[in-house]
């Protein structure tokens, strides 16, 4: 008696036993079979179309933030005023803000100014140290900038 003789056996039994709870309705089961077929490759696909569409739902408002690194137009006050976040350069007169690190303005070559975060003095942003306060603003990094949009506490990741 062999390994596949013993198999064999062990399956033969298998079957009387189960044919003893259930009675197999074999054309019912054969005529599932393309939905069984059907289910098995479809739904695997389906659910992972769904796993990646959440995985990028989830993950793509992180990209949109890190990645705001360009210039863009400083937010209007209620007077219609510019308002400039205190921390990162801007160009006063074209009420531009410019990412950390920049120094000039992309238009008219100005000197970019910075708010100091701490006390809220305007200086020049070729200067790192404010001539208030002594607080030392590192112009560079991101989590200046995504700091600065994101959270309510401005300065807060800026302050050294
Ligand atoms: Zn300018
Ligand atoms: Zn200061």
């Amino acid at each position: 008696m062999n390994l596949v003789d013993v198999l064999n056996g062990a399956w033969n039994q298998i079957l009387e036993i189960t044919s003893l709870f259930v009675m197999p309705d074999w054309g019912a089961l054969i005529g599932l079979l393309p939905i069984l077929v059907v289910l098995g490759l479809v739904a695997p696909f389906v659910t992972f179309m769904a796993l990646g569409t959440v995985l990028y739902l989830v993950r793509k408002p992180r990209i949109r933030v890190a990645f705001q690194e360009g210039p863009r137009s400083a937010e209007l006050g209620p007077g219609g005023e510019p308002v400039f976040p205190v921390g990162l350069p801007y160009c006063r007169r074209d009420a531009v803000v410019y990412p950390s690190g920049t120094h000039r303005c992309d238009r008219c070559h100005d000197q970019l100014a910075v708010i100091c975060p701490m006390c809220g003095l305007g200086r020049s942003a070729l200067v790192d140290t404010c001539s208030n306060c002594g607080l030392v603003l590192k112009l560079k990094g991101r989590s200046v900038v995504v700091s600065a949009s994101a959270g309510p506490k401005p300065g807060g990741a800026a302050a050294a």
